[in-house]
């Protein structure tokens, strides 16, 4: 065959193999050696002396937090009955007298602060005393009325849109059903279990709002971040008969103690129990995933 018709060959020098053996020890020694620098969570890890031979890892692994359970019932049940020792009647921070008021300050409560929904609610309510008054309204007629509880604009629809379904399907009165709730618009888990909890003393759920789903994370009750999977852990390590109280007794903790900046750790009673990596002063043991 004319010399320049043979296809191209690899070179059969051997170079290429020894190149890609030393690649793959190089990338092996710096697998290993990230691995020993980012310790995992429940692994013991401990760089070996030059010259000694690692001997049986998986074996030697001791986790970190042996034995430890923060969902163990007795940890849970410390926790609950300090709770009761600090806030033994705690209630409802939201002015209301009726299940519709309770509801209407639930719905504006969203993103603001009791203390701002209470300025504005006893106005609201002696302006428009009656679902029915609500439900005559439009949203642009009410959103000068909630402006300062801030997302007025969605607000306002809500507490209408849900006015004008309980005047045309609930006779009026708002439902102590949870899937009736549920439909009604700008009500969701949160807002019905505060009007069911607070309102109808119905346990059907744990109210998470900012402070419960802080909190829980910080006492490791949950490692979720979303709503609606913390009420689910929640409600399998809580008794359903504390539900209720519960959730008024962490979100008095979170306003009083447990903000979510600059926690006063060093007045907690939950301290010793607590192992939040953002505490500002602890006696045990803190732990990087348990934190808001
Ligand atoms: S110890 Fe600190 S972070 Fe933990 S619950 Fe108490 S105030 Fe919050």
């Amino acid at each position: 065959m004319p010399r320049g018709r043979v296809p191209r060959q690899p070179v059969r020098t051997g170079r290429q193999d020894k190149v890609r053996a030393v690649h793959a020890a190089r990338s092996k020694s710096v697998g290993e050696a990230g691995a020993l620098a980012r310790p995992s969570r429940g692994k013991a890890s401990a760089a070996v002396p030059k010259g000694r031979k690692k001997s049986a890892p998986a074996a030697a692994a001791v986790p970190r937090n042996k034995g430890y359970n923060p969902l163990a019932p007795e940890r849970v049940t410390e926790i609950l009955s300090r709770l009761d020792h600090l806030y033994p009647a705690v209630t409802c921070a939201l002015t209301h007298s009726s299940a519709w008021e309770l509801l209407v300050a639930t719905i504006l409560s969203a993103q603001s602060t009791d203390v701002n929904v209470n300025r504005v609610t006893p106005q609201l309510f002696r302006t428009y005393p009656t679902v029915e008054a609500f439900a005559a309204l439009t949203p642009e007629q009410l959103e000068p009325d909630v402006r300062s509880t801030g997302f007025f604009r969605n607000k306002s629809k809500s507490v209408v849109g849900a006015a004008k379904k309980v005047v045309a399907e609930f006779g009026g009165q708002v439902p102590d059903d949870m899937e009736k709730l549920l439909t009604l618009p700008g009500v969701a888990r949160k807002t019905a279990n505060v009007v069911l909890g607070s309102w109808f003393k119905k346990a059907e759920g744990v109210v998470v709002d900012t402070h419960v789903h802080r909190i829980s994370r910080r006492l490791e009750l949950t490692t979720q971040d979303d709503p609606v999977k913390i009420e689910q852990d929640l409600m399998k390590v809580i008794p359903r008969d504390k539900w209720i109280l519960f959730s008024h007794q962490i979100i008095w903790h979170g306003r009083s103690l447990c903000p979510a900046r600059k926690p006063k750790c060093v007045d907690c009673p939950l301290e010793n129990l607590c192992h939040a990596g953002d505490k500002t002063w602890s006696t045990v043991d803190m732990h990087k995933d348990a934190k808001v």
